[in-house]
């Protein structure tokens, strides 16, 4: 059950829960229920509980628990659902509501470089749209605080509330706060919060945490006397996001010093900080770039989703790959991480478990960002390792190859045996039927290879036998004929077969220089000379390939209906290849041929890289109107061709 201060907290933000529901709310924050097994409906239920206990500092997730597992599995559900759109009300406080002086938005957030890189091109289109030089514009960057939102207009002090209408709190003040920096009121928004060094000192025996004393300051009832005291010592202030420390410059500075930028300001203030927010300073463009109803636009948040944890090995067990390769899992005692509950992760292989001493007793620290699986980051008290002697699955003697243990037993180990038919038919993705399960059965009746499964297409009987009924035999085997009947890209179909190193990706390119019977016969410089590949892999490749050999003609003989990727030389002779497939390009200023998204979309389809900014490695930068020289001289230094408008579309045969 919720504790009496959750239940207050609810209580203020107007959330009513039956006993039962609080139990089931509590059992998705503890992971006891999936997040998937809910429905939309009850997953909204559980972000507002959430997120009203969160604001209300006393959370029942972490911060990236509610992000990458709840709030992830409703963006990846309902994209638009009104939830994702709205300002998250801070809890609400006693007072009376009223308007706000300006609205306060949300920011919007992103978790990568790359997040930032988009939004730096939005900005440039909106610059190029009313006709702002992109270059000139100044960026500043400042801290995010991670405080409690409020919004000071020199008389009175609101509380963010939803964004429209705060809750007056005008005696934050009142009991002395001040602004930070012993600075003026009236600055607007911002946020109050703690200093991390006096909270640690003074604080953390009489409060969980620095959210949960933030509360405490703004609430109704009397000042704790810790609380009063932290404001009397002006470790709690108030900091209007106008007088943060920031760093100003142009795009191109920002991109040449990014990530010392970033750095520097993520750490420039002794309080909670979870991210560096960036924005752009021109009114004008803030005004043409305006904002949805949860975050301006001409503003995003760099956060950072890391979390980790400290846990105690209790043991390391080997399990073996569908390539024989034995990996070490680590197990631990039940631990939450990012919001999840987590008993192991993977130690890669045998050389790290030998090299780093993981091994029963020793002290690991997990990092998990965002829904990937844990990893483990270092290994804080090692112990001496102990490795297993045996496979796991077939008893065989294992092999120390490199850095890893081997399973050499390919031919009869149960778990390289399953596991190469479920990575062929997961990777095919046109056969329900065989799943882990039935692949385990049929292994244990002596159909070990896929191979040997296409056979029942001749021999149903030995599915009757085995014992599977009239109607699942017939289901059985028309999942398999099916399976070559359905069309399906031949490196799809090669990489099937689970080659170390031939993943979709290189198959797809292998098959754009070979046709799929003759990469047999291929040597290691057939393949270095193909860009791309680096020669351990092509040497990795070349050795699978040999591997499967046998077993790959025999089912390709069965007769699959493989769509062949062109040929590029095919392509060449043909005219069909464009002079800018394979070519990095950027494109800049604005265009009269169309709407600069088209062009960039069109040349994608044309087999070119489109790219943001200029680097090494453009090839071409194609110019529209209002450019500065000092770009198109920039791009040329860098051995870059500058094409007009003109020359682009006369060059992929447009004009
Ligand atoms: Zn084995």
């Amino acid at each position: 059950m919720f504790t009496k201060n959750q239940k207050e907290i609810l209580e203020r933000s107007n959330v009513v829960l039956s006993d039962h529901q609080q139990q089931r709310i509590l059992n998705i924050a503890n992971n006891i229920l999936d997040v998937k097994s809910l429905d939309t409906a009850e997953l909204v239920d559980f972000l507002t509980v959430a997120n009203a206990l969160y604001r209300g500092g006393d959370q029942i997730v972490s911060d990236d628990g509610y992000d990458f597992i709840f709030l992830a599995e409703l963006k990846n559900r309902e994209p638009d659902h009104p939830f994702l759109h709205a300002v998250e009300p801070e809890a609400g406080f006693e007072g009376k509501t009223v308007e706000l002086p300006a609205r306060m938005l949300s920011t919007d957030k992103t978790y990568d470089d790359e997040g930032i890189k988009n939004w730096i091109n939005r900005v440039r289109k909106a610059a190029d749209d009313i006709g702002k030089n992109f270059d000139d514009l100044v960026f500043r960057l400042t801290p995010k605080l991670d405080g409690f939102a409020a919004y000071d207009d020199g008389e009175k002090f609101y509380t963010r509330g939803d964004g429209k209408r705060g809750t007056d709190i005008s005696r934050v003040f009142e009991r002395g706060l001040t602004v930070a920096g012993n600075g003026t009121r009236g600055l607007g928004a911002g946020e109050i919060v703690v200093s991390k060094k006096y909270f640690s000192e003074h604080l953390s025996p009489y409060f969980e945490n620095t959210r949960n004393f933030q509360a405490s300051v703004v609430k109704e009832k009397e000042l704790e006397e810790h609380a009063a005291k932290a404001i009397r010592d002006k470790a709690a202030v108030f900091f209007p996001f106008a007088s943060l420390p920031s760093w100003s410059g142009l795009a191109v500075e920002l991109m040449d010093d990014y990530d010392d930028v970033v750095e520097e300001i993520w750490n420039s203030v002794d309080y909670d900080v979870d991210g560096v927010i960036f924005e752009i300073t021109d009114d004008e463009l803030k005004k043409y770039m305006g904002a949805t109803n949860h975050h301006h636009r001409w503003q995003i948040a760099l956060k950072s989703n890391d979390e980790a944890a400290e846990v105690v090995v209790v043991s390391v067990k080997p399990q073996t790959s569908r390539n024989g390769k034995v990996t070490p899992v680590a197990q631990f005692e039940p631990t939450k991480l990012s919001g999840a509950e987590i008993s192991r992760a993977t130690a890669h292989n045998y050389g790290m478990v030998r090299d780093k001493g993981i091994g029963k007793g020793a002290v690991i620290r997990l990092v998990r960002s965002g829904l990937v699986i844990p990893k483990i980051e270092e290994v804080i008290e090692p112990v001496t390792p102990e490795y297993p002697i045996e496979c796991p699955s077939c008893h065989s003697k294992l092999e120390w190859v490199d850095d890893n243990l081997f399973c050499l037993n390919s031919t009869a180990c149960k778990d390289q045996i399953e596991k190469t038919i479920i990575h062929f038919f997961d990777t095919l993705g046109n056969n329900d039927g065989f799943g882990a399960a039935t692949i385990s059965i049929l292994n244990e009746h002596g159909i070990s290879s896929v191979y040997d499964v296409y056979q029942l297409e001749k021999h149903p009987e030995k599915l009757a036998d085995i014992g599977y009924k009239e109607k699942t035999v017939k289901n059985l085997i028309e999942a398999l004929s099916n399976s070559r009947k359905v069309k399906i890209e031949d490196w799809r179909f090669l990489a099937a077969f689970g080659v170390n190193r031939l993943g979709l990706g290189v198959a797809e390119k292998l098959l754009q220089h070979h046709n799929i019977e003759s990469i047999f016969d291929l040597k290691v410089d057939d393949f270095v000379i193909i860009d791309g590949f680096a020669e351990i892999t092509a040497r990795q490749i070349t050795e699978g390939l040999q591997k499967i050999r046998d077993q790959f003609f025999k089912i390709y003989e069965l007769g699959f209906n493989l769509e062949k990727t062109p040929l590029i030389t095919e392509l060449k002779e043909s005219g069909l290849l464009s002079p800018v497939a394979g070519k990095q390009i950027v494109f800049t200023g604005s265009m009269l041929h169309g709407k600069r998204p088209e062009m960039q979309a069109e040349a994608k389809k044309l087999g070119a890289k489109v790219a943001s900014s200029v680097t090494g490695k453009t090839d071409y930068l194609v110019t529209g109107e209002k450019v500065g020289m000092t770009k198109i001289a920039a791009a040329e230094a860098k051995g870059v061709k500058v094409l007009t408008e003109d020359e682009y579309l006369n060059l992929i045969k447009k004009k």
